[in-house]
């Protein structure tokens, strides 16, 4: 199968920045996400590095545009998470009306706590959050975004995310080759 997997932000804007000042969102993933790109592609399917940009702007719904382009099945879109300093865990975000988002969410949700031993906050709907909804109304297929760590806002998540980032790559990998494999 075909996988979008779409770098969050864009390099004008950068999204959050690690707690020591060293990472955007989108320097952090333009950097680690080949790893899932590898794994994927490891496992017989097709994956393709996407950002916004390709689709000639900054918003989310030219992140959507930039995932529909490559004609993929299924999107994924990178990001990290930034609060109050008490804030901590691992979160994915889906499209409610979206049974196969959902279930993408749900897989990926619980590889990521399993390799990052973070406090489990869920698979959250878009409207619960607000965040992203332009990419999730246009994206044509089932889309996810993850946001494994505070690590913009929490020490201890940014850590945790930086050691294993390698680990957790390969581990939204596979629970995307199970989304396909189960669907
Ligand atoms: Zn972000």
């Amino acid at each position: 199968m075909k996988i979008a997997l779409s770098i969050g932000h864009s390099p004008q804007d950068g999204g959050a920045v690690s707690t020591d000042g060293k990472w955007s969102e989108y320097g952090f993933w333009r950097e680690h996400v080949v790893r899932v790109k590898e794994e994927l592609e490891r496992l017989g399917h097709v994956a393709v590095v996407c950002n916004r940009t390709d689709a000639g702007g900054t918003t989310p719904s030219f992140a959507a545009k930039a995932c529909n382009a490559t004609g993929a099945d299924l999107a994924v879109e990178f990001h990290f998470n930034s609060a109050g300093s008490g804030a901590t865990g691992t979160e994915t975000l889906c499209f409610p009306g979206s049974k196969n988002g959902a279930r993408a969410a749900g897989l990926i949700q619980a590889a990521m706590c399993d390799v990052l031993r973070l406090p489990d906050r869920g698979v959250k709907g878009v409207a619960d959050t607000g965040r992203g909804y332009m990419y999730f109304k246009k994206t044509v297929m089932p889309a996810v975004m993850v946001e494994p760590a505070f690590a913009g806002s929490n020490v201890t998540d940014y850590d945790r995310l930086k050691e294993r980032v390698a680990e957790l790559c390969v581990a939204v990998a596979r629970a995307i080759d199970k989304y396909f494999k189960e669907g």
